[in-house]
């Protein structure tokens, strides 16, 4: 294929194409994830390299745009990464799925060292309110 491809984001771990990956692929569209395997099998030289580039054809430049805004407009509304307080819990916003209701954004408790210790530390549901 000679049609040039066009970089329309870049990773920096090999884990994060998986929120992407499956859209495109639902979605029928052509991309290319350059440098994933050089990435995946040496996440250091990640940085060095750029990280991994999602490409796409030209022509569907518009396409993969909406996708991509569609992702990260879902992402706004997702507290993952962040640290939050539940009934006077520390919590840090997680991606495991519920087992009660299927929601992925869950939280799992941070526990203070001594606590950790003798505690294994429990996810929080917000969505039904469920520890597990
Ligand atoms: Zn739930």
């Amino acid at each position: 294929m000679n049609e040039p491809l066009i970089t329309i984001k870049t990773f920096y771990y090999d884990s994060e194409t998986m929120l992407y990956e499956p859209r495109f692929k639902d979605a029928g569209l052509y991309y290319f994830l350059k440098d994933q395997k050089r990435v995946s099998a040496d996440p250091v030289v990640s940085n060095a390299i750029g990280g991994i580039k999602l490409q796409v054809r030209e022509k569907d430049l518009e396409a993969a745009k909406a996708i991509l805004k569609g992702i990260d407009d879902n992402r706004v509304e997702s507290d993952f990464g962040k640290e939050v307080q539940i009934k006077g819990k520390d919590y840090e916003g997680t991606l495991k799925e519920c087992p009660n209701c299927g929601n992925e954004d869950t939280y799992l408790e941070k526990l203070g060292f001594w606590k950790s210790l003798s505690n294994k530390p429990k996810h929080y549901c917000k969505a039904c309110d469920t520890e597990f």
